[in-house]
């Protein structure tokens, strides 16, 4: 089997509920990141569909990340039945699914080289099955992510479903997106409120805020010795001095002499003037 390195960050992308927008979410986030020349990659453990749909969520995901469908969803956890997977599974007459299989799947299916940030998105709310012996919770205890991502209606019923499942998610960093946020509606603007004043919690409403904060989870590194930033005791770049490390990775940039001065390239992450 090829090498399977771990994302640097690894992202959850888990729901209140199914159909709150977790794909869209996620391919937002994914679009986002890359175009911040950050390496990416998206994972859907297992996906049930209506044979109908003209595009699954892998299809949606593997288009924006870049990466072959099957990598994004291996083609044996594809259930063609809107069902939570293991009801799919049983419908179908395919063999039960374990948690313990969808977890080795995803951690020996990374690329050979660590992308900076992999995203997995979960199937329906996080208590509900993923496989026959395990929810979405129980994915996440797996995953052990860096963070995870509670997508949520911005409408009726949402303080219930948010608190519901933050409660759920208790021990693990998580922050709420209310999607499809809208501030002339005045419901959203007061479960907005609800949530910050009652239960204090911060919930974002926009991707940008999101891309955000998981761009604020990346290491940095020192453009000039290229150790971790935390490591480097200054003084080891002279001011007008060109980077010669990547910022994201802390590799030795490629410097080349261009009509209009240098351009420094990290192989990995593009041309270091790109980064925002
Ligand atoms: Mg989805
Ligand atoms: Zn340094
Ligand atoms: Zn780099």
């Amino acid at each position: 089997m090829a090498r399977s390195s771990r994302p640097h960050r690894l992202i959850v992308i888990a729901g209140t509920a199914t159909e709150v927008g977790k794909t869209w979410v996620a391919t937002r986030l994914v679009e986002g990141l890359r175009e911040r020349n950050l390496t990416v990659s998206a994972r859907k453990p297992a996906q049930s569909f209506d044979e109908d749909d003209a595009l699954t969520d892998a299809d949606h995901l593997a288009s924006v990340s870049g990466e072959p469908v099957d990598d994004v969803c291996p083609r044996h956890r594809w259930y063609p039945m809107p069902m939570a997977p293991p009801m799919a599974a049983d419908s179908l007459g395919r063999e039960p699914i374990f948690l313990g299989e969808l977890l080795a799947e995803v951690r020996d299916g990374w690329p050979g080289r660590a992308p900076d940030v992999g995203v997995v998105e979960l199937a329906g709310g996080v208590r509900s099955p993923l496989g026959h012996d395990g929810d979405g919770i129980d994915l996440i205890l797996g995953l052990a992510p860096d963070l995870v991502v509670l997508v949520a209606d911005a409408g009726l019923g949402t303080i219930h479903s948010v608190r519901q499942s933050v409660a759920d998610l208790a021990g693990y960093p998580t922050v709420v997106l209310l999607n499809r946020y809208d501030p002339v509606t005045e419901l959203h603007r007061r479960n907005l409120a609800w949530l910050v004043e009652r239960e204090r919690l911060d919930p974002l409403v926009e991707i940008d805020s999101l891309i955000g904060s998981v761009l604020d989870l990346m290491p940095t590194y020192c453009t000039g010795c290229g150790r971790p930033a935390a490591d480097c005791p200054g003084g080891c770049s002279p001011e007008l001095d060109p980077p010669r490390h990547c910022p994201r990775c802390g590799r030795r940039l490629a410097v080349t002499i261009v009509p209009t001065g240098v351009q420094a390239r990290c192989r990995d992450h593009g041309p270091i003037d790109d980064w925002s």
